[in-house]
Order: C-alpha cells, then structure tokens, then sequence
C-alpha cells in the first residue's frame, strides 16, 4: 500500500495546536465535522508568551471551555491591569475594565484548550506541504520523519507567526513583511518596586519598540522586542540596567531565556492574511496582534470566526472565502483599532480604562504624557511603513473603515 492510499481523509484539518486552533476545532467539532488537528511539537508544549489573557478572551475561554483550572495559570493567578511608564518617570496605572484577569501558562492552557475542543490531535506531526483543489486538499506532514497524508475538504493554518501554511499558499509573503525580535529573561529577584499585580510597559524610545517586566512564579521577567538585526542580550541588559537605576529594581543574572521572530504589526498596517481557495488562515499567522502584543484574544476570536466560516460554507454553496471575509470583518477593526492613535484618544478600543487614568491627571501632567507618547510613536513612524500607518488611522477615523488587505 503506498502512502497514498493510507491518507486520512476528514473534512477538515487544523496546522497548529494552540489558542486559534482551539477555537476553530470547537466550532468545527460541535457542528458535526471530522476534524484532525496537527501539531509539529509534543504536546504540551511549551509557547512563549506573557500569559496575560484580555478579559475577552478570558470571557471566551469560560463560554466555550468552562471555568479555567488551576494547573493552567501562573503565580501570581491573575493580573489586575497595564502600567505605562515614561522616560521622564510619569507613569499611568489602568486597571483592566472588567477586573482582574488570568495569567496564562500557556503550556498547560494551550493543551487545556485544544484537548476540550474535541478535535483528534496529532501531534509530534509537523505540516510540510499541499496540493490544493477545488474539491479536496491534500496535505503533507512527518511524524517522526516518516511520511503522513491527510486528506481534507478545507484546511485551517492556525500555525503561528512563521506559518509554513502561508508558506505554501503565498511562497513570497514571508519576504514581504516587516520581522522583529522579541525575547525575554527569568531573573531571580533581589528588590523589586514594581507592583507585581500589573504588567508593565515601557514608552521609551531609547529602550526599544517593546519593552516590557512582570512577574512570574517568584522570578521578574525583563523583555525586548525591536526590529531584526540587533543583539538580544546587549538590548535586553540595557533595560535591566535601566530598571535598577530609574525603578529600584535589583535583580540578579537570568537563569533562564528565550526569543523568537514575530510579525508584529501587521494588523498596524492592515496587512492581514485570510488564504486563498479552501485555505484558511486565522490567529497570529493572519497578522491579528495587537499594539501590545497581545495576540491571545484575537486568536481566539478569529479561530472561532475561521471554524464558522467552514460550517457556514459546508452548508451552502457560498466560497468559503467569501464568508470568511465577511464574518472576520469585525475582527480586523477591533485588532487594527487597538493600534489606532486617533481611535486610542478619542473612543475606547482597549480593555484597560486609559482615558479615565489620564483624565486624573492634572492638565499639565496630560500634555507631557502625550508628548512622551509622540516621541514614542515617531519610532514607528520612522519604520518603512509609517505613511501606511497614517494612512491607516485617518481612513478608519473618518471613512469608518480600514482600506481593504493586500493579501490574500
Ligand atoms: C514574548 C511574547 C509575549 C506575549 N505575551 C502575550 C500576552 O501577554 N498576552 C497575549 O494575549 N498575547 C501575548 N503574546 C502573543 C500570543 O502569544 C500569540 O499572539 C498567540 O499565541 C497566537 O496564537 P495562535 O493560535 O495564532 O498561534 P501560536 O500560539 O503561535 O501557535 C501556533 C502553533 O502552530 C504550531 N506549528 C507551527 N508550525 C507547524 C507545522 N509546520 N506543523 C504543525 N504545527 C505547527 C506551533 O508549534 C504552535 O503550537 C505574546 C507573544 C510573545 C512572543
């Protein structure tokens, strides 16, 4: 019998076993549809990730998993809201608006997840190809090194920043886009003033596009993100050096890092992808992250608006895409709004209270903080794509809409 012949053949199958896939497979799985989700790792796996989960997505998770177990979060449990410090040492403290919300170990969380979906998971089977058609994609995955083929009506790429699913649809996508580095380090905790009950985030040119300190499981957090081409280790000592001086945070040598590439902003610039033919692709891979690189509500959301697509079209003669379309729609201007400077000023597109925190502030204090948030956002303005990102904001300020996506 030849590899062929052996092919599984569903209706669907999934590239990828976290927070998207999840979502996906439940909408899939529950409507009835055979569906095998392939994950390239052993499950659980490990996911770099702050863990700091919306209140939406959390609000998701509860409707569609059920109450959140204690093995899936981190110390401490929760996190009350996001504090926005300043070079000049301003800060702004914003509780999240429906309180407190979990931290995710997204090990556990992930596998949690996807074991409650119901789907059939392969995992140790990483997606390597696909034939595509009108009428059945075939997919081609190893296990173990060894051959596996799968055959599907309709295959969802839930598969994360790199998304080899991209890859096979679109081969020069990858080349396109703008890439950052965003790696964080564990250090063991001498003196720390920074409240651990919040996330903290720094708008500092000087540090980096992203920067960022929380606590976990009795160990401070120090992280960097910016543009590739730059040394992790040198960007990210600069931050520690920067918080023992300006915030009385002693900490001593990391015990533990890690890093990866992200396609971080893509949903600033409208720049999303949704597949091709009966190729979907949803979470992170479509570019849905937001400006403070949380990706994990939006995953979901999307995961569960790709599986409904795949219902809807399995039950009409509607194209898949066309569906899919329609129903992200909704998605895409929550994502590209939570990057919106004009949309962030003057309506309330994020789940922590920002104008109510600056509104507390006295008026000079006001004017300052948004000068030091300029002088952030003209970092990004220098980036290659900053006339998009104007473009972007005044479309969507004043013609109700972004401008339609280039791929896909
Ligand atoms: C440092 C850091 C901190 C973050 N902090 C937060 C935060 O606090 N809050 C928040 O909401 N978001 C945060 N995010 C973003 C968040 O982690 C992602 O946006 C989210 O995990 C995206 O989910 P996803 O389901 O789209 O894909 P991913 O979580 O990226 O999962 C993709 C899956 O696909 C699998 N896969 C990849 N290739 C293959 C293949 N060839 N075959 C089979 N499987 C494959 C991967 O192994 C993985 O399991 C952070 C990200 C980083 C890097």
């Amino acid at each position: 019998m030849t590899e062929a012949d052996r092919a599984v053949d569903v209706d669907v199958i999934i590239v990828g076993a976290s927070l998207s896939a999840a979502a996906a497979a439940k909408r899939l799985v529950d409507a009835g549809l055979e569906t095998v989700v392939l994950e390239r790792k052993k499950l659980p796996r490990h996911k770099i990730c702050s863990g700091i989960l919306s209140p939406r997505g959390h609000r998701f998770l509860l409707e569609n998993f059920g109450p959140l177990p204690r093995s899936v979060l981190h110390e401490p449990t929760s996190c009350r809201g996001v504090t926005f410090h300043f070079p000049s040492m301003r800060r702004l403290s914003m509780d999240f608006l429906s309180g407190p919300t979990p931290h995710l170990y997204r090990k556990q969380s992930d596998y949690w997840a996807i074991r409650r979906s119901g789907a059939e998971v392969h995992d140790e089977t990483s997606f390597v190809g696909l034939e595509t058609s009108t009428k059945r994609q075939v997919v081609h995955a190893l296990h173990h090194r060894e051959p596996r083929t799968y055959r599907a009506r309709w295959v969802i790429g839930a598969d994360g920043p790199a998304s080899p699913v991209i890859r096979a649809v679109y081969p020069d996508y990858h080349q396109q886009i703008p890439w950052f580095l965003v790696g964080q380090k564990f250090h063991p905790i001498e003196h720390c003033a920074l409240d651990p009950d919040y996330f903290h985030f720094w708008f500092h040119p000087k540090l980096g596009h992203y920067t960022w300190s929380h606590a976990r499981d009795d160990k401070q957090i120090v992280g960097v993100g910016f543009d590739l081409g730059k040394n992790f280790h040198r960007e990210q000592q600069k931050v520690v050096d920067y918080l023992r001086t300006q915030h009385d945070v002693r900490l001593g040598p990391a015990d533990d890092d890690e890093a990866c590439t992200e396609n971080f902003g893509l949903s600033l610039i409208n720049r999303y992808v949704f597949g091709k033919g009966n190729v979907l692709i949803t979470g992170q891979a479509a570019g849905f992250l937001n400006m403070m690189a949380e990706g994990m509500s939006c995953a979901l959301h999307s995961g569960a608006i790709s599986g409904e697509a795949v219902v809807e079209a399995s039950r009409s003669t509607v194209p898949v895409q066309t569906i899919y379309r329609r129903m992200i729609a909704s998605e895409v201007k929550r994502c590209s709004d939570q990057w919106n400077p004009l949309m962030i000023a003057f309506r309330q597109p994020h789940e922590a209270d920002f104008k109510s925190a600056v509104a507390e502030l006295p008026r000079r204090e006001q004017l300052g903080l948004v000068t030091e948030m300029l002088s952030f956002i003209r970092l990004y303005a220098k980036l290659k794509w900053g006339r998009q990102i104007v473009g972007q904001a005044v479309a969507r300020m004043f013609r109700g809409g972004y401008p339609s996506e280039r791929w896909g």
